[in-house]
């Protein structure tokens, strides 16, 4: 979620471990302070009790100062520079006979009472406990904005939710036209409660957007509330997970009642799926916050009358992991998908955040969101952003169509990288590359080849960058056996050509592998298995990743899995070794020109691949 400034009028949140931490260090300072005054003083030796019976027979002794358990005396006039002071500890019972001597000598003597424990050695210990007690309950009520001092303690801290009125329009959301149209009559609802009570009509209360990041969601919400004009309550779901059980629980219903009393008003909870999945099965401990945070968001959901013009929109990308009490009926019932842009969409998108740039006339955005399939708005605004940025370094004053292409190869490819490649790894990768282009222009159904580049970008070496022509929602068996054939062509290249294979293939065999493995164990393409689903890893909701799952099929099964993926695999190599042998000329030459020119595009592969068609293309 971007951030978004504080209101204008608030003052900056205070924060209350600051005065404490203020407190304890000026408590620890005193006491050492103190501790070094009373030490101060004339420079004095200590002495065995029987040395300080003979300084007192024998020398000079101008003054004594008798303390409870000490005796100190001073040689010379006490505080001139020569003067030179002993202590002695003094024997519990004796005392009075120095007393007797001293008193004999015309000494004259000064008894100390007792000295007292300073108040802050009492205190100290408190101080830091009490100190530590704030402490903690201000990082675990941190972050939301606002418990002041100690008074808060333990009541968790949704003390003022953040309202903001949002200049946010649905003109600002690109595309989403049914998810608009979805939500308007949300709108309605915001701005004229009155007229759906009238005739006993219940508005939704809870509305669920689901998509994958990046698609708008907080933008939704954002311009749903500035089409309405009510204030905009937002918060992150995983703001309410804290150490403290409750706590989170505590500023749900600090939330729920501040939109309450700013009614009509939206309120926002991103990440939902952080607090909102499935109960009872938090794996490892520390869910039991979450489930009473969960619980309290649903009795709040429940708790709302009808007449309260209060909507709640949660986002998420894993609505799978939802617990299900929240998608029933009264709670989160209404369900909002908002999909990644298709071209149409993402040109709108480029439209809107291109309005604040200085483009160089249109600058090609057509071209730009017809290359970028699969990015979502949020990328699409990142893209232009670091167009901006190359123009800034270059220096000129307005975005060009080259500063879009570059950027939109830094956002996919990442950025350039200068490495020391030798000569022979140089010529590795050309073969390599060459081969992963060549097989996925020959090959029928493989995705359209955009860039083939030598030029190490992000963590890669090199790269066959290609984009899908359409949108795909479905794959198709051949387009995947395509990518598959196309995926191992690098290696294929390397050993048909350099005769032997090197670890570059690394990558390209996992993801061959993973295709493979889903093609027959998941999406039933191999004719003798048939349509099962045996997927031995699954993408785990709790650990966001895949984990292993026990294998509930034979053993048998296991093994004929394993040879159909390994047949379909060599296969798809001796495929890939077939197309390149009957293309060796052109592939050569595909070769030579990247060694050459490191990087080239669609129109250059085709000159080398395919020369007759590109010249064909070419004349008219
Ligand atoms: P989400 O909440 O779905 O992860 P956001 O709403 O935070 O995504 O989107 C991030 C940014 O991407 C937004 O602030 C906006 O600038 C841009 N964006 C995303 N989708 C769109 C869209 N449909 N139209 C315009 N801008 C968009």
């Amino acid at each position: 979620m971007p951030e978004t400034p504080p209101p204008p009028g608030s003052t900056p949140p205070e924060k209350p471990g600051s005065w404490v931490m203020l407190v304890l260090w000026l408590a620890v300072l005193l006491s050492l302070l103190s501790i070094f005054l009373a030490d101060t003083g004339p420079s004095t030796e200590t002495v065995s009790y029987s040395a300080m019976k003979e300084i007192i027979r024998e020398r000079d002794v101008s003054a004594a100062v008798i303390a409870e358990h000490e005796i100190t005396v001073t040689i010379g006039t006490p505080g001139a520079a020569d003067s030179v002071a002993y202590r002695a500890v003094l024997p519990v019972q004796d005392g009075e006979s120095l007393l007797a001597t001293l008193e004999n000598r015309g000494v004259e003597i000064t008894a100390r009472a007792p000295e007292g424990v300073s108040i802050l050695t009492y205190l100290l210990p408190w101080l830091l406990i009490f100190g530590a007690i704030i402490w903690l309950n201000s990082r675990m009520t941190g972050g939301l904005g606002g418990a002041r001092g100690p008074g808060n303690l333990f009541s968790g801290r949704f003390s003022k939710p953040t309202e903001r009125r949002q200049r946010v329009t649905f003109d600002d959301v690109a595309g989403q036209d049914e998810v608009k149209r979805e939500v308007s009559e949300l709108v309605d609802f915001l701005r004229e409660p009155d007229r759906f009570h009238r005739v006993g009509a219940e508005a939704p209360h809870g509305v669920l957007l689901m998509g994958p990041p990046g698609t708008g969601k907080t933008l939704l919400a954002k311009a749903l509330a500035g089409e309405a004009d009510v204030p905009f309550f937002s918060t992150s779901g995983s703001e309410f997970i804290e150490v403290f059980v409750g706590v989170g629980a505590g500023r749900v219903r600090k939330l729920f009642e501040a939109a309450r009393k700013a009614a009509p008003a939206i309120i926002f909870i991103d990440e939902l799926d952080s607090i909102g999945r499935t109960r009872g099965t938090g794996l490892g401990g520390g869910h039991d916050e979450r489930e009473q945070t969960l619980n309290q968001i649903l009795a709040e959901l429940d708790g709302f009358g009808e007449r309260e013009a209060v909507v709640v929109l949660a986002a998420t990308n894993r609505p799978d992991v939802l617990d299900p009490a929240l998608l029933r009926p009264g709670r989160f019932d209404r369900h909002v998908t908002l999909n990644l842009p298709d071209r149409e969409a993402r040109r709108e998108i480029l439209g809107i955040h291109a309005r604040k740039l200085p483009l160089a006339g249109d600058a090609g955005l057509d071209a730009i969101a017809a290359g970028t399939p699969g990015f979502s708005g949020a990328d699409l605004k990142n893209l232009l952003n670091e167009a901006a940025i190359s123009a800034a370094r270059r220096g000129g004053a307005q975005i060009t169509g080259a500063d879009l292409q570059d950027a939109r190869d830094k956002v996919m490819m990442g950025t350039v990288r200068t490495l020391a490649i030798q000569p022979e790894e140089h010529h590795r990768l050309a073969v390599h590359e060459a081969g992963h282009a060549a097989v996925a222009y020959y090959t029928p159904g493989a995705d359209t080849l955009y860039k083939v580049t030598i030029i190490p970008r992000g963590r890669s070496l090199g790269g066959t960058h290609m984009l899908s022509e359409e949108e795909r929602h479905t794959l198709p068996e051949d387009y995947l056996r395509a990518q598959i054939v196309t995926l191992l062509a690098g290696r294929a290249a390397e050993k048909q050509l350099i005769g032997t294979v090197s670890s570059g293939a690394d990558d390209d065999i996992k993801r061959a592998t993973q295709l493979a493995r889903s093609m027959v164990g998941r999406w039933g393409m191999d004719p003798e298995i048939g349509p099962i689903d045996l997927r031995q890893n699954e993408d785990h909701p709790f650990l966001g990743r895949s984990m292993a799952m026990p294998r509930i099929h034979a053993e048998q099964t296991a093994a004929q899995v394993d040879r159909a993926v390994m047949s379909l695999l060599s296969a798809a190599e001796e495929e890939a070794t077939a197309t390149l042998a009957a293309h060796a000329d052109e592939v050569a030459s595909l070769i030579a020109a990247l060694e050459e020119k490191e990087v080239l595009d669609f129109e250059e592969i085709r000159r080398c691949l395919d020369p007759e068609s590109a010249t064909a293309a070419a004349a008219p």
